[in-house]
């Protein structure tokens, strides 16, 4: 779909998939100016295909969309557009375990001018690929790198949004921990106490002893991530303590150190959740408890898993039916 300041959003077509062409001026190219989302469509037995509370990912374009002066997207026209890409072919969609259809929305400012102001001119596309489990192999807990070099967002920053240049600004910190071994990378917000932010493509939840389930606070530099609201919700029903507040690093050692942290765990909609082994630094490894058969982490990944694939009631209302 296509945007103008004259003319608003117009042009909406399916195109074969292939390159697009771009002039050499287009503002996104220069300064960025593009924002993205990431959701999945699952085969459900019956043979329909489903989606994941899609209306969230399109409040939230509109969220990032705002931040990077770039034209709101009426949230249905965001999913009719994810499921006409679906329905073009709906064999795209896997049915083998742990797959699912990867659907990449984007928009990007196209309008060819040098000068730094927001483009009137704007394109939005979704795009499509199948994928498989995100760490690769069996569910395991996986270490992750702490990023002391680099940080990921600070106030009145982009953080909040889904946008291109955070990532860019990520992927250094993410060869470190590629380099130690890590899969994944922690920020710290260094201001707000040097408190857990979150992981390169994930937000990242603690459980203390007796119960009580925390996640760092949404500050202004954290991604809104939609898998994030579920877990406190289906947390919440389980009636464990949630609570969403600052959560420093000396916290999470000290927890550690006199045994009250109990686990440590990311989750997104690339690897829904996944739990954390390790937390490695320049300072060394700081080995996180071993999770057991019993984990709040594994109750609460069936319960969401089993309705993204069509295997637990949705008694929240969060599937969409695309075919
Ligand atoms: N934080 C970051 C930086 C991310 O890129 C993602 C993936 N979108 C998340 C958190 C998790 O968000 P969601 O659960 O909506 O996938």
């Amino acid at each position: 779909i296509d945007w103008s300041a004259d003319a608003g959003w117009h042009n909406a077509r399916v195109e074969p998939y292939g390159p697009i062409s771009l002039d050499p001026a287009a503002s996104v190219l220069h300064y960025g100016q593009e924002v993205f989302e990431g959701l999945k469509a699952y085969r459900h037995e019956d043979g329909s295909v489903r989606t994941f509370r899609p209306g969230k990912n399109g409040e939230r374009i509109n969220a990032s969309a705002r931040r990077l002066a770039l034209p709101e997207l009426p949230v249905e026209h965001f999913v009719e557009a994810v499921r006409q890409l679906v329905a073009v072919d709906q064999d795209w969609v896997p049915s083998g375990d742990g797959e699912a259809l990867y659907l990449r929305p984007f928009m990007i400012a196209t309008e060819a001018f040098l000068g730094v102001r927001p483009a009137r001119e704007v394109s939005f596309r979704v795009i499509a690929s199948p994928a498989g489990n995100y760490f690769g192999g069996e569910l395991h807990a996986v270490p992750i790198w702490l990023s002391q070099n680099f940080a990921r967002a600070g106030h009145g920053g982009t953080g909040e949004a889904k946008c291109g240049g955070n990532y860019a600004a990520s992927l250094a910190a993410q060869m470190e921990a590629e380099a130690h071994g890590c899969p994944q990378v922690l920020f710290l917000d260094p201001t707000d106490d040097f408190s857990v932010e979150e992981l390169g493509g994930m937000n990242v939840f603690f459980v203390l002893e007796g119960g009580t389930l925390v996640t760092p606070r949404l500050n202004g530099n954290i991604l809104h991530g939609i898998t994030r609201d579920s877990v406190l919700q289906l947390a919440r029903e389980m009636d464990l303590t949630v609570e969403e507040r600052k959560f420093t690093l000396d916290e999470w050692r000290e927890a550690v150190a006199n045994g009250t942290l109990k686990e440590a765990f990311a989750c997104g909609t690339a690897a829904v959740i996944t739990p954390i082994a390790e937390l490695r630094s320049a300072e060394g490894t700081m080995v996180l408890p071993e999770t057991t058969s019993d984990s709040v982490w594994g109750s609460i990944r069936a319960k969401l898993l089993g309705v993204q694939r069509g295997t637990v009631e949705d008694t929240h209302g969060w599937l969409t039916r695309l075919v």
